[in-house]
């Protein structure tokens, strides 16, 4: 199996100490951020069952900033030319402007979407339950997957499902 898969999610919700986790426990070769023309290919991810290549989407990293035309295009570019998208969110959160910018990119595009709640060692049941709730209600999710990236709990599962998915 194999697939190309963008981590997407506002600044600081661990999406980097996801790919670290996934890094350090799962696989053989490594690649960093080999140009390609459109795309940067940040890692991939490979055994003997597959092979997952990870695609950096700049535009929607920095939310905040103003993104210029070209930037825009790349990111929604990525957005549907992978097979897989993987939104990271705070467990805590109401929706705010930079989330509300991606939910608003992911409206547009086919590709399927898993809602990850990452960092749920730092938060109680019944709030990462509100969040889960505010999230699907503008956006309906292929898989909702509560993580702690720092911790490693539920990566597992969460590297299951997306092998499934390829
Ligand atoms: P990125 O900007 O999305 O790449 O976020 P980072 O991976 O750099 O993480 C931002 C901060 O959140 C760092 O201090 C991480 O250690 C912390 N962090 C990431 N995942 C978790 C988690 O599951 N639990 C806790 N408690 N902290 C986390
Ligand atoms: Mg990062």
């Amino acid at each position: 199996k194999s697939g190309f898969i963008t981590i997407i999610g506002r600044p600081n919700v661990g999406k980097s100490t996801l790919m670290n986790h996934l890094i350090g426990e799962k696989i053989s070769i490594i690649s960093n951020k080999p140009q390609t023309t459109r795309n940067t290919i940040q890692t991939i991810l490979t055994n003997d069952n597959y092979q997952i290549v990870f695609i950096d989407t700049p535009g929607l990293h920095k939310p905040k900033h103003k993104l210029g035309e070209y930037m825009m295009k790349v990111a929604t570019n990525t957005l549907r030319e992978v097979d897989l998208i993987i939104y990271i969110i705070n467990p805590d959160e109401n929706i705010g402007p930079g989330d509300k910018y991606i939910l608003e990119q992911l409206k547009d595009v086919k590709t399927p979407v898993f809602l990850v709640i990452n960092k749920i060692d730092t938060v109680k049941k019944e709030i990462i339950a509100q969040t889960i709730e505010n999230f699907k209600n503008v956006l309906q999710f292929d898989e909702v997957i509560p993580i702690s990236a720092l911790k490693g709990d539920n990566v597992n599962t969460l590297l299951n499902l997306i092998v499934d998915k390829l």
